[in-house]
């Protein structure tokens, strides 16, 4: 074993994962992103190998940069076909829930998993988790529950099944949550089970490549537009945001997935500690939070957006106009003033 976790009592469905064939949905959260894809991929490869009948079931689609993944064309997302999604639950065995630990995150779905007489499975890095599953394995230490989908198959004794393609998928993972190595998550430890996911063959420039060189030219157009239109830095909250109408959207033509990463260009601002990207959605408008050192992103999100997620990575949403979205998002600074400016 490579490291402790702080909850892992995985080892107790052990026979059933090496037992009899049965019906398995795995479950991540909506508008999955790398981790939730490449966990919920990752372990769909492993439990093939155990010719149970899997079904990787997100709510929804996270965005067309995640389509390399290997088995997403087989993919099926929950809200396309919610009749079906529903038919698909009920007759699960084992249900995974992965990259989430409260079921608000998988919008519909959470109900129907909460209700389900399934053995539910939680693998998860997010702080607080709610009591659903009859199983966890969940570390808020963890850098991605792609390490952790590692750790499961750890647990298994089942290392020597992890293949160039499940590999591909739990590195995609790896690098998406930690910023290519770059968040203080990332530890040897880390690096030493990326060196096992690079044994098998995987190629990981590709990945690379998948991830970051295969931009549409209108997103980048949109980047720019934003870094010289719409960036705003408040130096005495040591604060810069991004607030972007639903016009702006279309005029550039972003699609789900597109605006990933945005937020870290305020956050890349010299003496910058905290930024935010606030997007108006169809329905609601959607606040992205990073943070650097020890202004605590996620209780920040909860207390004024209904958000969580980690310290220095969050999220929220406003049911407000992106006009009073913003103004909320100012008037709650000076409550920070203590970590956020430099002159008290
Ligand atoms: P992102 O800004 O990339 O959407 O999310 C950053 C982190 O915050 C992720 O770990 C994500 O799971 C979490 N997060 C984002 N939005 C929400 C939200 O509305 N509620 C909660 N609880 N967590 C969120
Ligand atoms: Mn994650």
């Amino acid at each position: 074993m490579l490291s402790s976790i702080s909850v892992n009592n995985v080892h107790k469905i052990a026979d059933k994962i090496k037992g009899h064939p049965c019906n398995i949905v795995i479950t991540t959260h909506h508008k999955p992103d790398g981790d939730a894809m490449g966990s919920t991929l990752g372990l769909y490869h492993y439990l093939k190998k155990y010719h149970h009948k899997v079904i990787v079931m997100p709510p929804n689609d996270g965005g067309r940069y995640l389509h390399f993944l290997p088995g997403h064309d087989e993919v099926i997302f929950f809200e396309d076909n919610p009749d079906q999604g529903k038919i698909l639950l009920s007759h699960a065995d084992i249900i995974f829930s992965l990259d989430y630990g409260h079921l608000s995150r998988v919008n519909e779905m959470g109900d129907i998993i909460g209700q389900s007489l399934a053995i539910k499975v939680m693998i998860d890095h997010h702080t607080d988790p709610q009591p659903f599953s009859h199983y966890q394995l969940w570390d808020e230490h963890a850098a991605a529950t792609c390490q952790l989908v590692y750790h499961f198959i750890e647990t298994l004794e089942d290392t020597d099944k992890i293949d160039a393609t499940i590999a591909t998928c739990l590195y995609t993972g790896i690098v998406t949550d930690t910023g290519s190595f770059r968040y203080p998550a990332t530890t040897p430890h880390l690096h030493r089970i990326v060196a096992k996911l690079m044994e098998t063959g995987m190629k990981h420039h590709v990945v690379q490549e998948m991830l970051y060189n295969n931009s549409s030219l209108n997103r980048l157009q949109f980047i720019g537009y934003c870094l010289s239109k719409k960036l705003t830095v408040l130096p005495q909250y040591r604060t810069a945001y991004i607030a972007v109408t639903r016009e702006e959207l279309e005029q550039f033509n972003i699609q789900t997935g597109e605006t990933e990463g945005l937020v870290n260009y305020a956050l890349s601002i010299e003496g910058v500690i905290f930024a935010a990207l606030i997007i108006d959605r169809t329905i609601k408008v959607k606040l992205s939070f990073r943070s650097m050192g020890d202004f605590p992103a996620n209780e920040f999100a909860a207390r004024y957006f209904k958000g969580g997620g980690h310290f220095n990575a969050a999220g929220g949403e406003s049911e407000d106009s992106l006009e009073r979205t913003i103004g909320r998002f100012l008037d709650a600074l000076p409550s920070y003033r203590h970590i956020l400016s430099l002159s008290v």
